[in-house]
């Protein structure tokens, strides 16, 4: 059975007394999560070892890295590579956003590059991808989706599925409080599964978790995550106050 996720996107916010605050009001408010459930906080890397720290006296809350370097080590000022993020207690990775995309100019070829990496350190790599909003009006969305998923993804083999997360964030609804509809996430969702059921098989399709991610709220959390090919969400605005986080969690 897929697991259900919702994992906060903490971008480069919080310093680290506010960063302990966060993890440890998240820590206390959450009640029993059933074990096919994965809360996921994604701290950016100078607050990783704290959080992680604190969250060894409470297992439930996982802790993943925004972003990581494709190469192993080298000279490569200001990045961090895997094997550091593992050693730091970290075995899960976000990849793909649209932020890095668009402001470090991520492009395919080197997210491929960086999914390989993850993979090859066996670590968990949440999937990010998206239309932008010329996309959508242009009714071009479902062949942008694809055209990302398959120049990243598509040559994986099928075992290596067991390692992703995908995490649809159409860009037009990031941080702009703009969502997609309950209805809009379900039919792209159901879209991104049959890419997969025809790629690989319909196992692989059924076993992979797809996110939405989009200015998801208290407010809307329930009917987004009731759809079902929804199977969670990826917080950005709402991960940073533990009350609405965690009522997004409970709407799991
Ligand atoms: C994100 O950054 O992945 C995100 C979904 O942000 P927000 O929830 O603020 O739209």
């Amino acid at each position: 059975m897929r697991k259900k996720i919702v994992a906060g996107n903490w971008k480069m916010n919080l310093n680290k007394e506010q960063s302990l605050q966060l993890v440890n009001d998240i820590s206390a408010g959450l009640g029993n999560i059933d074990e096919n459930t994965r809360v996921i906080v994604s701290p950016p890397f100078i607050n990783i070892p704290y959080v992680v720290d604190a969250e060894k006296r409470n297992t439930k809350v996982e802790v993943a890295a925004q972003n990581m370097h494709f190469k192993e080590s080298g000279a490569y000022t200001g990045e961090v590579s895997a094997d550091m993020l593992l050693s730091a207690g970290i075995d899960t990775v976000i990849l793909g956003h649209s932020e890095r995309r668009e402001y470090f100019n991520e492009d395919a070829n080197l997210l491929t590059q960086k999914v390989e990496q993850a993979l090859e350190h066996k670590m968990d790599v949440i999937f990010c991808f998206g239309e932008k909003l010329e996309d959508r009006q242009a009714d071009n969305h479902f062949n942008v989706v694809e055209y990302q998923l398959k120049d990243a993804l598509f040559h994986l083999k099928e075992s290596d599925w067991q390692r992703i997360v995908l995490a649809y964030e159409p860009v037009w609804a990031i941080g702009t409080g703009e969502t997609a509809s309950a209805d809009q996430a379900q039919e792209m969702h159901a879209f991104i599964r049959n890419l997969i059921t025809d790629q690989y098989d319909e196992d692989v399709a059924e076993e992979v978790s797809i996110l939405y991610g989009g200015s998801v709220k208290p407010a809307n959390a329930q009917e987004i995550f009731s759809k079902p090919d929804v199977d969670g969400g990826l917080i950005g605005g709402a991960s940073l106050k533990s009350q609405d986080f965690l009522a997004i969690i409970n709407a799991i």
